[in-house]
């Protein structure tokens, strides 16, 4: 069992809004300290220039849906944004081309196996089973109309960038790294294809893929880009609509089933938001109608997901009032009171 360290917090509500821009500054601060000592975790080395990240880098960034960020340590450094584009390329591609087609091209169930399990798509006739593992988010990438590879990279780029407020850059040095290990993901999208699940060539589709992981995002991006999908689909910084609010909602589920890797349950008990993690050590968690964190910090649990980072946004989920589970009763009306405003049962 992970342990999130935040027992000790009290849970406010997550009725009405955040609370005041002093406090949420405060919280977040206050977050960062408390977890910026822990060492424990290891940085990811699969792709070999991930081992080359500073494991002491943190950094914390609340955005609201009036675009004020809050933020704390290490908020501008840039990582490949890695599986947390896979929530991202989802809204884009759930957007155009509408829930039911994701849903029954895709799927919208968890695994409960390791993000780039081959035997999960064994044991399900094919199936990619949902759009955050990596065998899904190579088939979901595939969907996306375009008239070739080069179009299709910039509607993702251009898409991606949207959501940040900014125009996203590919990190080479991460692309070449994993366009030289990603074997295993190469014969993922060849078990798609030997299954006819996947909408486009396998080697283009896997090039897309890696492309997309390597684009390079700070924790405050991250921010932007959940605040965006907490937001109905607006941007708050930018006030442009990237996708329609039904889209938004969808990956929202998404990510609340599917998000946190085969740890998604877990997530949702403790913390009880939709989030998505990438094994660059960023995390984003969304409150839908109050706004994001974007986490950032490299040391990960054996499932991929960034200690620190999970450990933070458990704190902020309690002291911020986000967990969606968890309300306020309404004072009772009684009958009499009623019956004196004129409302008849
Ligand atoms: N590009 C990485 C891979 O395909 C993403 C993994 C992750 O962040 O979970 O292995």
């Amino acid at each position: 069992m992970f342990e999130f360290d935040a027992d000790d917090i009290a849970q406010r509500s997550s009725t009405g809004t955040l609370p005041t821009k002093t406090q949420v500054d405060e919280l977040v601060a206050a977050a960062h300290a408390r977890y910026a000592t822990l060492e424990e975790g290891v940085v990811a080395d699969y792709i070999p220039i991930l081992a080359e990240a500073d494991p002491a880098w943190f950094g914390l960034s609340v955005v609201g849906v009036d675009g004020t960020a809050h933020e704390a340590g290490d908020t501008g450094i840039a990582f490949s944004i890695q599986s947390i584009s896979k929530a991202f390329v989802f809204a884009l591609v759930c957007d155009e081309l509408g829930h039911t087609v994701v849903h029954e091209a895709v799927g919208v169930n968890n695994t409960g196996l390791p993000f780039n399990s081959v035997v999960a798509v064994e044991l399900n006739d094919g199936s990619p089973m949902n759009p955050m593992v990596n065998a899904g988010a190579i088939a979901t990438t595939a969907l996306l109309p375009a008239g070739h590879a080069d179009e299709r990279w910039q509607r993702i780029r251009d898409g991606l960038s949207r959501f940040a407020g900014r125009q996203l850059a590919l990190d080479g040095e991460v692309y070449r790294s994993e366009s030289f290990t990603n074997h295993r993901n190469q014969a993922l999208a060849r078990l798609l294809q030997s299954y006819d699940r996947l909408a486009i060539d396998p080697v283009e589709a896997v090039d897309l893929y890696t492309r997309q992981c390597s684009l390079a995002v700070t924790a405050h991006d991250l921010a932007v880009m959940g605040s965006t999908l907490a937001d109905g689909g607006v941007n708050p910084v930018t006030g442009e609509r990237v996708i329609s609010p039904e889209s938004a909602r969808d990956t929202l589920a998404l990510l609340a089933s599917c998000g946190m890797y085969e740890r998604s349950g877990e997530w949702l008990f403790e913390i009880g938001l939709p989030a998505k993690s990438g094994v660059s050590g960023g995390i984003v968690a969304i409150s839908p109608g109050k706004g994001a964190v974007g986490a950032f910090s490299p040391r990960l649990d054996p499932a991929g997901n960034s200690i620190r980072g999970q450990r933070a946004c458990a704190y902020l989920s309690r002291a911020l009032g986000l967990n969606l589970f968890a309300s306020d009763p309404q004072p009772l009306v009684s009958p009499s009171a009623l019956a004196h405003e004129g409302v008849r049962s």
